[in-house]
């Protein structure tokens, strides 16, 4: 008998380009069909064939509270009452503005989009216009939406300007983003001797989140911070994956290090579609209406979309929320490192707060060349061994994944046990 997903999926190939409204849920990586969910409460999710996960992708991140948390739902159920969208502003947007200023010190001023696409894409404008200079610098694996200047991988050889790492994306564009390698401070400050009257802004994923997960080397981030300072540059802290996910300051409050603007996105729309990008005052004041840098949006600040991210955001201030998150997403990362050991499988795996990367090679990554060694077989393997057992990761190696609130003893324990299983059939 057919599934339901697979019908779904097969109608939804007749109308939407691949069937997905996002590449990366197609299962074009992994193989197989896509789960069409229905229904998500707590860690778990339900698809259209009635089978259950326990889920660690968390719409990419979003729900650090778990699915259909009720204190959100209450929230944006009592928002929508009130009329989805005024286009003129409201209360709620100035008290989302005011805790994300309180929470992250490094926002004087802070401005809502809806994605987090929109957020990188108008701080870089920002940036420019601030600046009055034209050259981006990004690293190679970090991503950062799908505005033009940010599709472009590296050229070849170091010190080259980028191509585009997309069809559309014209060579014009990409001529104006130099790419550089994810933690080599040699690197960023060799590009800096060569350039740096002419860069406006460095943009990076402080805690590397597309590419599996890569950690920050501490000097990274200090020379980056250093560099941008002495030759004038924005350094801008792409924290849409890692804001309230990593640590109650982001990570820019766990490495010490305090960017000139921020993005954010994910967790601050608590599932609904949010972004914000902001920092120093004197940036900020150059967008419209107070400068002439333009930026503009019908839904930013959308009430409804407003509504989940506050009621998000309160309930990460219980205290030892993010402690508490942290330590869960460790003992996932332990039990499958202690299941992979017991049955030979070359296996590494850590956590920083709760987002967790597992890896496929021997060691931990540090960089995107060390990433792209993880052996995606073996990934594929383990995917469909867990799909198959109920747990539901993200359909690539290349992935962050995500633990919640709502992600109990049992539930990792259950996922351990399927680990093991999976790993002893290897
Ligand atoms: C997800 C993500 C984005 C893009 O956000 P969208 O809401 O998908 O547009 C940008 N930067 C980082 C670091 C992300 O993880």
């Amino acid at each position: 008998m057919i599934s339901r997903n697979q019908q779904l999926f097969e109608r939804a190939q007749q109308r939407i380009p691949g069937g997905v409204n996002s590449p990366v849920r197609a299962f074009r990586s992994v193989g197989g069909t896509p789960r069409f969910f229905v229904t998500g409460s707590g860690a778990r999710v339900t698809d259209a064939d009635g089978t259950s996960y326990i889920d660690y992708v968390g719409s990419w991140g979003p729900l650090i509270l778990g699915h259909a948390h009720p204190a959100v739902v209450a929230a944006v159920c009592d928002a929508a009452a009130h009329g989805l969208s005024f286009g003129a502003p409201t209360e709620s947007e100035v008290e989302m503005a005011e805790l994300l200023c309180d929470l992250l010190p490094s926002l004087e001023l802070v401005r809502l989009v809806s994605s987090g696409t929109e957020a990188t894409m108008s701080a870089i404008r920002l940036a420019r216009g601030f600046t009055g200079r034209d050259l981006l610098v990004k690293f190679e694996g970090c991503y950062h939406g799908h505005s033009d200047s940010l599709l472009v991988k590296a050229g070849s050889g170091m010190l080259t300007f980028g191509n585009p790492s997309s069809g559309g994306v014209p060579a014009d564009v990409a001529r104006h983003t130099l790419v550089l390698d994810y933690n080599d401070a040699d690197g960023l400050a060799a590009a800096f001797a060569e350039h740096g009257a002419r860069i406006a802004a460095v943009i990076v994923e402080v805690v590397a989140g597309n590419m599996n997960l890569i950690a920050p080397r501490p000097a990274f981030l200090q020379e980056m911070r250093d560099l941008c300072s002495r030759h004038g540059s924005v350094l801008i802290f792409d924290e849409v994956m890692t804001g309230f996910r990593v640590g109650d300051k982001g990570a820019q409050g766990l490495y010490g290090v305090t960017p000139d603007l921020t993005t954010l996105g994910k967790v601050i729309g608590g599932g609904m579609p949010v972004g914000a990008f902001g920092g120093r005052r004197e940036i900020m004041a150059r967008i419209a209406p107070l400068g002439p840098v333009y930026q503009a949006g019908t839904l930013s600040g959308n009430p409804v979309a407003v509504a989940a991210g506050l009621a998000t955001l309160k309930l990460l201030q219980m205290p030892g929320f993010h402690e508490s998150l942290a330590r869960r997403t460790r003992q996932l990362c332990d039990g499958l490192l202690a299941a992979a050991a017991k049955h030979g499988v070359v296996f590494s795996a850590q956590s920083i707060g709760g987002m967790f990367g597992l890896y496929f090679r021997s060691q931990c990554p540090q960089t995107y060349a060390q990433v792209m060694e993880c052996d995606t077989d073996a990934f594929n393997r383990f995917f469909h061994g867990m799909l198959d057992a109920g747990h539901y990761f993200a359909p690539s190696a290349f992935e962050a994944g995500f633990v919640s609130a709502a992600h109990g003893e049992a539930d990792i324990a259950s996922t351990i046990a399927a680990a093991d299983a999976v790993f002893r059939a290897w």
